[in-house]
């Protein structure tokens, strides 16, 4: 892997649309990036072009982009234990308990940034553990990696050993402190808060976490309808709400800086305020399956003008992989009977995605003006479209990204 900048590349490309979910084939592309990491031609390469392919047998894409994954969980990715209560009590919490550690937050850090680079995702939406140390670690490794990436403490007071549970203050108090470091680092680094989900929380919490979000203009991301049992339990927590998404909207945390995952089990009401609140549902289809918590209906949620992005939700998720996310989505989208197709995914997976997470004006696209954030796959040649996005999502013997390049610097793989 070098570390000095690629100022061309020449390869195959799928170029998404910027606001549609589709894409465009170049079967031949010429790509210039400037001194600042920024796209400045992308264009047919010309017939006497000598620069020779990059990454021959690679196909070029925006880098991935994950709406939804959890710090703390790398270690306990694939870990069976049941459906999500017993599994957050069994395999999660103790995990999360560890993360005081300095030592071991950064050896994890790192396991965490290097499995993104490696499976190709440039931007994420990211859970840390409630810990501040562990936090401040995790920031301090997406920065070296040069990550683009929101994420905070997770806010928890109740439901979770006491290693892991923290008063308002403190959550309050360590996300300021985050803020005041952080947020905005490079153009890169948001600070997000992070309230676990409605379960975690009391009423003060959640209203803490709404207020310190307006106040700074902060990203919000939670938990939104996973499960049957936390659905009951959740009622009987706040007896007072019409439904699950009417606690978060009491405390103002649903907006369009808003990302909710999962979202398997919503009413009529709740599909339609989600959709005039423009907010997020970062969909984690593998996830769902691993829990058996069900499935999210994707096309009813775009059909209703829903904002969606895709989410591994590690360590529920098994995988860091935002192609193999996007295969159990569209087979999500057959169990519930209204397939999507894997263009569209692999498009929420990229371009989608950051339009979704706030970045649309920055990344997603392969075109002059954008951050040169790309990654490269090994792909069989000569295919047309459709079934070179189906070998891109669905051979889920395929290896890694051969490369994944955030803004004109390879950070996986070679260049
Ligand atoms: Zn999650």
């Amino acid at each position: 892997m070098s570390d000095l900048p690629l100022r061309v590349v020449r390869g195959r490309l799928l170029q998404p649309h910027p606001t549609e979910p589709r894409f465009t084939l170049v079967p031949d592309a010429l790509v210039r990036i400037d001194a600042a990491g920024t796209f400045s031609s992308v264009e047919p390469a010309p017939p006497d072009c000598d620069i020779p392919e990059t990454w021959p047998g690679a196909v070029l894409l925006p880098g991935f982009v994950d709406a939804h994954l959890h710090f703390p969980q790398t270690e306990i990715l694939g870990s069976a234990s049941g459906p999500l209560l017993p599994w957050l009590q069994t395999s999660v919490f103790p995990e999360e308990s560890r993360f005081g550690d300095r030592s071991y937050a950064e050896r994890v850090a790192a396991t965490f940034c290097g499995a993104m680079l490696r499976q190709g995702t440039t931007l994420a939406g990211i859970y840390s553990s409630s810990h501040p140390i562990a936090t401040e670690v995790l920031f301090e490794e997406l920065d070296r990696r040069g990550l683009r990436a929101l994420t905070g403490v997770t806010w928890m007071n109740r439901g979770a050993p006491p290693a892991l549970l923290r008063g308002t203050g403190e959550a309050l108090a360590a996300t300021e402190s985050l803020v005041e470091r952080w947020d905005g680092r490079d153009g890169r680094l948001r600070v997000c808060v992070t309230p676990r989900f409605a379960l975690s929380c009391d009423a003060e919490m959640l209203r803490a976490a709404g207020e310190v979000a307006g106040r700074h203009g902060l990203w919000v991301q939670t938990h939104l309808s996973e499960n049957p049992d936390e659905l009951k339990f959740t009622a009987e927590a706040y007896p007072g709400a019409s439904d699950y998404l009417a606690i978060y909207e009491d405390f103002g945390l649903v907006n369009e800086r808003s990302i909710l995952a999962h979202c398997i089990h919503l009413s009529d009401g709740e599909w339609a305020r989600l959709a005039a609140r423009g907010a997020v549902v970062a969909h984690c289809p593998d996830s769902n399956f691993f829990l058996g918590s069900g499935c999210m209906p994707l096309a009813r949620a775009l059909g209703e003008g829903v904002r969606v992005a895709l989410g591994t939700d590690v360590g529920a998720g098994r995988t860091f992989s935002l192609r193999r996310v996007a295969a159990s989505a569209y087979d999500a989208s057959l169990v519930v009977g209204a397939p999507v197709a894997p263009e569209v995914l692999l498009w929420l997976a990229t371009r989608g995605g950051a339009l979704a997470l706030g970045a649309g004006d920055q990344v997603g696209c392969l075109a002059p003006g954008y951050e040169a954030d790309l990654v490269a796959i090994e792909a069989p040649d000569g295919l047309a479209m459709t079934p070179l996005i189906d070998a891109l999502l669905f051979r889920h013997d395929a290896g890694p990204a051969l490369a994944t390049v955030i803004r004109g610097r390879v950070r996986w793989g070679h260049g």
